[in-house]
């Protein structure tokens, strides 16, 4: 009898594992249907020699130091600030967009305190910002907008900014000066030997059992437990009883090229042509040597691998009628990014987890994850 079973090996149940295991000394069977751990998250090296992320780039970047105090127990750092351009109007230009996105896309000159006239000038008046396209026209305008967001987020979600929850895209902030890094964040670094191996680190406890290729459903009423952590899409584990909640998948296509550098940067962003949104250039990830370079292109689609819930209204409304159903099992924790249908970085569900673990170790009854955090 294991006292846990956890489903899914990303960071939501691997943080969770490791805290059980090291914390408590309980058992536990974590389970993943694939043929790895680390979810989304799992690097690996390809044929020629090159470490990739298999599920497309993850940039570690955080504000919350007990976050990186908690990794850093399973891994070194390497210091890499995330750069992203975007091919606009035949240019790669600097996005988020910056005081150099604007002087090089109109041939301008302007200074910090002109530009934010020029965006003043621009900026739609917008009574209520609800909407991806909300965010944008109200702070840039409508030109910007429709060059650098409009194309990327219909390819990416498959429907129009002004269909998406405002979140989407404020996530990218716009800069008057000249600041051209992806993120803000206080702390911007990657594990020192990839992400797998990092949660190598995590997992290597004699109380915890991993079991690979293995799905929940085909072991549920074979393996005896106590308690479970489930990581998967929620709306699976209620056989979708209410419905199917909407997940946005991406098909990855992972290529080797004969030359040592591709791109400036790691990351490309296609808002206007081509069918894939961005292509990704590793070795600027990790700074490693070859004569050959890997990337990969991001084709989004709707089938395939739940990769990101899709933030609207009615998504939500559906996520809370299947979170209502969660709070009725008992002894089951529902948490990460699947399961609480939260469009959430790496830290946050590093952080969700470590606050549900604070809840077990109080010994309060299950609940969904974001009740855990609520009540932090
Ligand atoms: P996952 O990593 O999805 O793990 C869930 C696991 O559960 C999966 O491995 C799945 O196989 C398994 N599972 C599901 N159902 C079952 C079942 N029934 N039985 C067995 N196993 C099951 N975050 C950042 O901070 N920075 C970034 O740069 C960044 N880039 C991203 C780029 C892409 C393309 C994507 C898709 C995400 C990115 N993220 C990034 C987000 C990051 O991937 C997530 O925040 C994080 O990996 C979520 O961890 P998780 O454990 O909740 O989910
Ligand atoms: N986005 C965009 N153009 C860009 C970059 C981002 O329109 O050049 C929008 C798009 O809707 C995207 C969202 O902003 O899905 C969030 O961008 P982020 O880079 O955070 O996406 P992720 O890395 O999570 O895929």
């Amino acid at each position: 009898m294991f006292d846990w079973l956890i489903v899914g090996a990303g960071f939501a149940g691997s943080v969770l594992a490791e805290r059980i295991a090291s914390q408590r000394k309980e058992s536990v069977l974590l389970i993943d249907r694939r043929n790895h751990v680390g979810g989304n998250a799992y690097d690996c090296y390809n044929e020629t020699g090159i470490l990739i992320h298999q599920y497309g780039p993850h940039i570690f970047h955080t504000n919350a130091q007990s976050i990186v105090d908690y990794l850093s127990q399973f891994t070194k750092w390497r210091p890499y600030e995330h750069r992203v351009l975007s091919a606009v109007d035949g240019k790669l230009l600097p996005i988020p967009i910056n005081l150099d996105t604007i002087n090089r896309l109109y041939d301008l000159d302007l200074t910090s305190a002109q530009l934010e006239d020029f965006f003043a000038s621009r900026r739609e008046v917008v009574e209520e910002i609800r909407t991806a396209e909300d965010v944008v026209v109200s702070t840039v305008g409508r030109e910007l907008y429709e060059k650098f967001f409009r194309g990327y987020t219909r390819k990416q979600w498959g429907v129009d900014p002004s269909q998406l929850n405002k979140s989407v895209t404020a996530r990218v902030p716009t800069r008057t000066d000249r600041d051209n890094r992806y993120f803000g964040d206080t702390f911007q670094q990657m594990p020192a030997g990839g992400y797998t191996r990092m949660f190598h680190s995590m997992l290597n406890n004699p109380k915890i059992k991993i079991m690979l290729q293995t799905d929940y459903r085909d072991i549920q009423s074979s393996v005896p437990f106590r308690r479970m952590i489930y990581t998967g899409p929620i709306d699976e584990y209620f056989d979708w009883s209410l419905g199917r909640l909407p997940y946005r998948s991406l098909r990855f296509e992972h290529v080797t090229r004969d030359q040592e550098q591709f791109q400036p940067v790691a990351v490309v962003n296609y808002p206007q042509t081509e069918d894939y949104t961005r292509i990704t250039e590793y070795k600027h990830l990790t700074g490693q040597k070859s004569p050959q370079t890997s990337l990969t292109y991001e084709y989004p689609t709707d089938v395939g691998d739940p990769y990101y819930p899709v933030p609207r209204a009615e998504n939500e409304a559906l996520f809370k009628r299947y979170e209502a159903l969660a709070a009725d099992v008992a002894d089951v924790w529902f948490v990460g990014r699947l399961a609480t249908y939260r469009y959430y970085n790496m830290d946050q569900v590093i952080g969700q987890a470590l606050a549900t673990f604070a809840r077990i170790q109080k010994g309060l009854p299950a609940a969904n994850a974001l009740q855990a955090e609520a009540a932090e």
